[in-house]
């Protein structure tokens, strides 16, 4: 499998939603493409922020933040899939915050 290959798989890959052939091809080409792992890492990190914040971010930023990867070029996905990353990470510091101030 090429690097194509892979990413288009990807999502599905971190899904768990392939069967062990495709699985084991695409471990295969992360044990040796730094790149395809690098795509990797980042989409199990989305997927676990998703379902951290999915119930307390409002519809509207879950709805353009992924249209806006989905708008973007392969090249880059990967960009935005960062910036994405980083606008949870200011979401999350925000919302602790309002937290702490709201017990206080
Ligand atoms: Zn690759």
């Amino acid at each position: 499998m090429n690097c194509d290959e892979v990413y288009e798989l990807l999502p599905v890959y971190v899904g768990g939603g392939l069967g062990s052939g495709e699985r084991g091809q695409i471990a295969a080409h992360l044990a040796v493409c730094g790149e395809c792992r690098r795509e990797a890492a980042l989409l199990i990190r989305l997927r676990l922020a998703q379902r951290e914040l999915a119930p307390i971010l409002p519809e509207n930023v879950k709805k353009s933040a992924f249209r806006l990867i989905e708008a973007q070029k392969r090249s880059e996905s990967l960009a935005a899939l960062e910036t994405l990353n980083q606008a949870i990470g200011v979401t999350r510091s925000a919302l602790k915050l309002t937290y702490e101030l709201v017990k206080i």
